[in-house]
This record gives structure tokens, C-alpha cells and sequence, in this order.
């Protein structure tokens, strides 16, 4: 068994995505190696994250609302209202919403450079009939205030991913909007952030 202090960051570090109890464990050790400078650099860090960067109140997608003026962070009520580069950009196409599991296949579809609507990130998936903190509250409330034309579901072609858009699908059929999947090309049980762009960019225009 480790010192508590020890133990205690394994646990911490265990629930971070794709990291069991044992790279945990070797993250806690490099810790305990890291020159003191260095230490102070991630700490720092880390507060930064926390203190710069908010969630989009609209799409969910974390960005840092000080960037675009270059000045520094204002009083936080007048954040509030803040929404990220994606959604205040007058180019992209606010009828066509596109939901996304999470942050990361949310960039890799930009990555294609293809896409021009608007993004949801639902922030979960649904495991065993279980939601596990997906947003589906805010993705109504969204679909009701705003005007779209089209709903394409991109959630990543795993099993829980299936259920998940099944999910949805039911859900969001009542609003009676033009709903859309990714076309077939993904890899089964793969995730969009690991597709290549190719992949990504004809599964996106082969959707339907
Ligand atoms: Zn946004």
C-alpha cells in the first residue's frame, strides 16, 4: 500500500480518460521526481486552465473568452454571455447542428476543414440504458431556441456510441428536423478523433 498523499493522486490520476490505476500510478512517481521549477510550471498551468478557460453557455466547447480581445479577463458577469470562437463566428451555418460526443471529435471534424454549421457537445455516452452525464436537457433546450435545419448525429461508431445515437434519434424526433448520421467508412468500434481526415471529411459528406 502507498503513503495516503500518494495513494491519493493515483486516484485522482485513475479516473482521467484511458488512464487505469497503473499509469496513474508512474505519473505519480514522475511527479515525485520532477525538479521543483518544473513542478511549479504544471501547477501553474493547471490553475491557469481553470481560472481562463470557460465552456461555451451554448455548445459546450471549452475556449478562453480573454483570446479574441487579447485583454485581460473582465468581471465574471460580463463572461456570462461570452460564446466561443464557433459559435460568435457569422460565417458558419447556425441551421445545421452537429453533436458531438466530446471535445476532441469535435476538433477533429473541424480538422476537416468540411464542416460550417454549429457544434453541441453532449458531453457523455449512454452505457447499459445508463446516461452518464450527457447533456441532453441543454441539447433540447438549444434545439427549441434556435432555428435548424438539419441534426447530424456524430457519435463515435462504438457500441455505446450506437445506443447513444439511437438515443438521441428517439429523442429528438418530436422536433421534427431533418435528422443525419455519419456515412459508413468510420472504422466499427473506432472513434472519430483517430479517423484520418479522408475518412472523416466522405463520412461526413456521405451522411444521411
Ligand atoms: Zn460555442
Amino acid at each position: 500500500m502507498h503513503p495516503q498523499s500518494i495513494q491519493k493522486l493515483i486516484d485522482l490520476f485513475s479516473k482521467f480518460p484511458t488512464v487505469g490505476p497503473r499509469i496513474a500510478t508512474r505519473f505519480v512517481f514522475y511527479l515525485i521526481k520532477m525538479p521543483g521549477n518544473k513542478f511549479e510550471e504544471l501547477m501553474n498551468s493547471l490553475k491557469k486552465l481553470k481560472q481562463m478557460i470557460k465552456l461555451c453557455p451554448s455548445c459546450f466547447n471549452p475556449f478562453d473568452p480573454s483570446a479574441n480581445s487579447g485583454q485581460a479577463l473582465q468581471s465574471t458577469s460580463e463572461q456570462k454571455g461570452t460564446l466561443c470562437p464557433i459559435c460568435q463566428n457569422n460565417s458558419r451555418d447556425k441551421n445545421i447542428l452537429c453533436i458531438v460526443e466530446k471535445e476532441t471529435d469535435l476538433e477533429a471534424i473541424e480538422k476537416t476543414k468540411l464542416y460550417k454549421g454549429i457544434y453541441f457537445i453532449l458531453g457523455g455516452t449512454i452505457n447499459l440504458k445508463k446516461e452518464k452525464g450527457i447533456r441532453i436537457k441543454e441539447l433540447k433546450e438549444k434545439i427549441t431556441r434556435e432555428n435548424f435545419k438539419e441534426i447530424i448525429i456524430a457519435i463515435n461508431p462504438t457500441l455505446e456510441g450506437e445506443s447513444t445515437s439511437l438515443f438521441l434519434q428517439r429523442e429528438l424526433k418530436p422536433f421534427g428536423i431533418k435528422i443525419t448520421k455519419l456515412g459508413r467508412g468510420l472504422p466499427i468500434g473506432g472513434e472519430l478523433e483517430y479517423a484520418d481526415e479522408e475518412t472523416l471529411s466522405s463520412a461526413l459528406e456521405g451522411r444521411r
